[in-house]
This record gives structure tokens, sequence and C-alpha cells, in this order.
């Protein structure tokens, strides 16, 4: 057995989400909403998997999802972008996972910056490299020019950013953006953009995507997930965008994890990418008004609510909150005792300034809000 995988403990997600079902909580832990997915997406996955072929499609992807995908990004990001750009992959996970086994080779390093998403490090680990830590301190989360710095090595390949960013729901700004442009172009690193939350933008928030930097077209992959932009956090469809040739080598570590993914669900997030873009507004309205509630929710219960710009995560400080417990503590208390399971930050995090903080997910209808913010004051 490879001990990394012995010695490591089963996804947060997965055990919060277990526990919840076993306790009867709410489930504020796992990130998935319980609306909004659009009703034509779905017919047309339903059509094109009794219709269409369900035999393995093209490797890299459906010519009509990369072409929509590629459109997409032209008109939402203004990226000059050919299907030669696009490898899909099985949701962002794998995308993740191939941009890691095509850049990385044993012994070099990848920066990233903790809290990180919870499959970073044991892929960059597996990929045989080493992840060095940047440390963002709450409450502002910030990129610091000078921190960043001082984490690259010569050894170092590759800096791994996740932006909008889970779980703080920071939108990093264009000076933070443009710190880890120069720093990449300035050391030759290659930046794997994690940008599934890109669309999912609170209150007005602008995103712009690093590929858009000056001289970053070439060395950054952007990853992008369609469970994020239809809300259909199952169907497990994503992509990487980068250089044609970049794109060929992704596409080959992506041939040996999945090969391809299920044509019918392409077809469907082809079709959902191309019928233009207005279901945005209204997506990004509704959870701007679902943060605003269970933020407005969990300050009349006495709790300290951090800001979130984007993604559906906001996060709890327990400390601020007079609560004497850490954040595992609380969320093992709070899904067995109050009935409500949420995410605690140390397993995004080794860092102490991490320990006291939960995160939850408001991507829900009103009524899930309000069952789980009663729940939080009863675990206060
Ligand atoms: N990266 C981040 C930052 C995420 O939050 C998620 C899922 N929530 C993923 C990647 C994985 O996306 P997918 O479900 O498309 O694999
Ligand atoms: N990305 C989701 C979250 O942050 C969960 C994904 C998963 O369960 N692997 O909650």
């Amino acid at each position: 057995m490879n001990p990394l995988y012995e010695q490591m403990k089963t996804s947060v997600f997965e055990r919060m989400s277990l526990l919840a079902a076993k306790h009867g909580a709410v489930n504020l832990g796992q990130g998935f909403p319980d609306f909004g997915w659009p009703d034509e997406v779905l017919e047309a996955a339903t059509r094109a998997l009794i219709e269409a072929s369900n035999q393995y499609p093209p490797s890299r992807g459906l010519p009509a999802l990369r072409e929509a995908i590629a459109g997409h990004y032209e008109r939402q990001q203004g990226l000059d972008l050919k299907p030669d750009h696009v490898c899909v992959t099985s949701g962002a996970t794998e995308a993740l996972g191939a941009a890691i086994l095509a850049t990385v080779e044993p012994g070099d390093e990848v920066v990233i910056f903790t809290p990180a998403y919870d499959s970073y490090a044991p892929m960059i680990r597996r990929g045989g490299a080493v992840p060095r830590e940047v440390a963002l301190q709450p409450p502002g989360w910030r990129i610091e020019r000078d921190a960043l710095k001082a984490a690259i090595t010569p050894r170092t390949r590759a800096i791994m950013v996740n932006n909008p960013h889970n779980p703080t729901g920071r939108l990093f700004d264009l000076q933070e953006l443009q710190t880890i442009a120069d720093v990449a172009r300035e050391h030759d690193l290659i930046v794997i953009s994690d940008e599934v939350w890109e669309h999912v933008l609170l209150g007005g928030a602008q995103f712009t995507p690093l590929f858009a930097f000056p001289g970053m077209a070439e060395r950054t992959i952007k990853i992008g997930s369609a469970g994020k932009i239809f809300s259909l956090t199952g169907w497990k469809v994503g992509w990487t965008i980068s250089a044609p040739a970049l794109a060929g080598v992704l596409a080959r570590a992506h041939q040996f994890l999945t090969f391809a993914t299920a044509p019918n669900l392409q077809t469907a997030v082809a079709f959902g990418l191309s019928e233009g873009d207005d279901w945005l507004s209204p997506m990004r309205d509704r959870f701007t008004r679902a943060r605003n509630r269970m933020a407005g929710a969990l300050s009349d219960a006495g709790y300290v609510v951090l800001p979130s710009a984007a993604t559906y995560f906001l996060c709890v400080d327990l400390k601020a909150s007079g609560i004497d417990l850490d954040d595992e503590a609380f969320a093992t208390a709070a899904v067995e005792r109050a009935g409500v399971a949420v995410v605690p930050l140390s397993a995004f995090a080794e860092q102490e300034s991490s320990r006291h903080l939960v995160r939850l997910c408001f991507g829900k209808r009103d009524e899930t809000i309000d069952a789980g913010v009663a729940a939080m004051a009863r675990a206060k």
C-alpha cells in the first residue's frame, strides 16, 4: 500500500455528509446547492442519453463542447480561445490531477496558498513533488508579494492558485493576481489556476482570469467546472484551458487518468454554454440573497461571520463568537448534538490561524438556511 493513502483521512466533505445523514442534520458542510440547476440542461442530457452515441467520445472532449467552452470564455472573459486550448476532463478534480501530473517531475516544488482545497497537497505529493505552503491570514486572506517570493526556490515548478477561493470566499484582487503573474514570469513557472468558482460572484463582484494577464496565456492552466456553472456538482464535467502545446501534454496525462467523460453530459454542457448567458445574473442574485440571509441570521444568533465575495461559502470565527472549542470539536458537536454539519477549516490547512474557523455552505433554499442557522444557534 502507498503510505500516503494509508495515513490519510477520508475527505472532510464525505465525512461530514455521512455524519449529517447519520444524525439527520442539516448539511451545510459539503458544497452543493439544493436549488438552481437549469431544467433545459437536464433535458438535453436525457435526450443525448437516448438519442446520441454512448460509446467512447474523443479523449479531449466532444468538438461541440470544446467549441462551446471556447466561445463562452470569449464572451464572458474576453479570452481569445480555440477548441485547441481546451481539454475536457471528468470534473475539475481530474483536471487538477492531470495538470499536476503533466507539469511536475519528482523533487519539484509547487507553491500553494493555504487554506487550500483538500486535493491539492495530496495530488502534488503523489506526483512526486513537494507542496510549499504560503499561509494566508484571516480575515483578509491577502496574497503578499514577499511571502510568495520567499516560497520560491530553484526547484519551484508551478504555483497553484484557487480564485475565487474555497473555503474563504475571497476573490483575489488585480494587484494580488499581478503579483502571481510577475513571480511566475520572473521564475518561468506554470500557474495552475483553479477558477471553478469564476461565475459564483456575489454582490456585483468582478472576476478576471489569470490567463488574461500579459504573458500569462502561455504559462497558465485555467481550470473550470460545469458542476459549479450549472449547480450540478455530481456531473463531474470539467476542463483545462491552456496554450495548445501545453494542452497536448495535458491531454496525454488525461488520457491515462479517465480517457474520456460521459458523452451525454458533455452534450448537455455544450448546450447549456451555447444558450447565451442570461442565466448568470439571476444565479448570482440568488446566491447573493442566500449569502445575505445566512450571514444576517448567523450574526443575529451571535456569530462573527467573515466576508465572502464569491463561492457559496462563508466562514464563521468561533473564537470571536465566544466559543471555546477548536473547529474540529465544534464541527463534531454541531453535527452530533445540534443537528447541523459544517466544515472545519483545519481540513484545508495545518496553520494555527485556521483552527477556530468553520465553513458553511449557503447555496441552499431559504428553509434549509433557516433550519441550519437555528441549529447553529443551538450549537453555541
Ligand atoms: N476545485 C475547487 C476549489 C473546488 O471547490 C471543487 C469542488 N467544489 C473542485 C475543484 C472540484 O470540482 P469538480 O466537482 O468539478 O471535480
Ligand atoms: N468542492 C466541494 C466543497 O468544497 C466538495 C467536493 C467533494 O465533495 N469532493 O465542499
